[in-house]
């Protein structure tokens, strides 16, 4: 190779390297797993219909029948929603039925029962999973939707998509932003209502749907939330066409937002009533530990419960997809979110993480080479350095 070959090659790779800074600086922050992580992310359990119970104790059922090698079954977080309509007063949205009411006192302790069995790990989703205030508005314009909250303990599953996200009044598209005091208000009201319930703060929160902004972090900061579970991205508010609009802002494991809370980053699926399967599950983890992050799978209550559910299916398609992780990784390990949160914010970091240089290293080309931009011009370099290497000795 000539000498000015080197150096355009040499100044590529510069500037490459270059433009990648900041990509490169935030992968190799990022902390690295020793050993693969699978935890199940089951939203929107809590206030429903009865239905749960068996859903609950099903699922129990089958999560303790596997274990890792240290004998820790898998865990799934269910993302609890507290509160919904009251049966005796629908009209009244505001002051629904709590979880703790004895009308709904079988499913609690369903969910008790899987918490102390080590298989489910409680995470706060919300009061309820909607703006009380907002979906109201937006029944006066709508009968068909009016007609919702007449049902018994109905399933918010089954509200319009907008209107599900709580942080934000989509009650007009596209939606405008809460007041700050509103939504600090219902933050803390629903931290306190957890606790209630439960006994205990929510360590993990997971905003309804990814749609919250800076002051629902800072709420649940101060209210003594330390986790928030992000899609890697922020949504703040739903645009004209009702989909979640980009901000932009973007999260990684470890990461402290602005109030101080650790994010999480769960962007894989696994809902089996869209057909997925343990080969999609047994990808995600291949992927998530090549890039020594881990593996959360977000999993909906609507598999098990409700309109479109099929329970037998989805328990088969959880069953399967823990034996064969456990057959294809034996270092395979089940924790919770609230644990992994706590070693992303320093505690007991070292049971779980890797500090070592070349585990690192290793897991920076599986990091940046997730999206369209870096791969782009990851593979432009590599493929510069080819064409002029194998041109120097043609
Ligand atoms: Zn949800």
């Amino acid at each position: 190779m000539t000498a000015w070959m080197a150096i355009i090659v040499a100044l590529a790779w510069g500037a490459g390297l270059y433009a990648l800074r900041r990509d490169l600086r935030l992968a190799w922050r990022e902390p690295c797993l020793r050993r693969p992580v699978l935890v199940f992310e089951g939203d929107d359990w809590g206030y429903g219909p009865l239905d749960q119970v068996a859903a609950l104790h099903a699922l129990t059922r089958v999560l303790s029948r596997h274990a890792d090698a240290q004998g820790r079954h898998p865990v799934m977080t269910l993302g609890i929603i507290l509160s919904g309509p009251h049966p005796a007063r629908p009209e009244d949205l505001e002051h629904g039925l709590d979880l703790d009411d004895p009308a709904l006192a079988p499913v609690l302790e369903a969910i008790r029962a899987g918490v102390a069995r080590g298989v489910f790990s409680l995470q706060l989703h919300g009061m309820q999973h909607y703006h009380p205030a907002v979906l109201e508005r937006a029944m006066q314009q709508d009968a068909a939707l009016q007609a919702w909250r007449w049902h018994p303990l109905p399933c918010t599953e089954d509200l319009p998509a907008p209107l599900q996200s709580r942080w934000t009044d989509a009650s007009v598209l596209p939606s405008r932003p809460l007041p700050r005091a509103d939504v600090a208000q219902r933050a803390r009201a629903e931290v306190e209502l957890f606790q209630r319930v439960f006994g205990r703060i929510p360590a993990v929160a997971v905003p309804p749907t990814f749609v919250w902004n800076d002051a629902v972090e800072a709420a649940w900061a101060d209210a003594g939330v330390i986790a928030i579970v992000t899609p890697g991205e922020r949504y703040e508010r739903r645009g004209a066409d009702g989909l979640p609009e980009d901000t932009g802002r973007f999260y990684r494991n470890g990461e402290r937002s602005d109030g101080g809370l650790v994010a999480l980053v769960r962007d894989d699926y696994y809902e089996p009533v869209r057909g997925h399967g343990a080969g999609r599950g047994l990808a995600a983890l291949d992927r998530k530990w090549a890039q020594r992050r881990p593996l959360l799978l977000e999993t909906h209550r609507a598999n098990f419960v409700g309109r479109h559910a099929r329970l037998a299916d989805s328990l088969e398609a959880l069953d399967s997809l823990l034996e064969q992780a456990l057959r294809r990784r034996p270092d395979l390990c089940f924790v919770s979110v609230e644990a992994l949160a706590h070693a992303y914010g320093g505690a007991d970091a070292d049971r779980l993480f890797d500090h070592r240089p070349w585990p690192r290293a290793r897991a920076l080309p599986a990091r940046l080479l997730t999206t369209g931009r870096r791969r782009k011009l990851s593979l432009a370099l590599v493929a510069t350095t080819i064409l002029v290497v194998l041109s120097a000795y043609i």
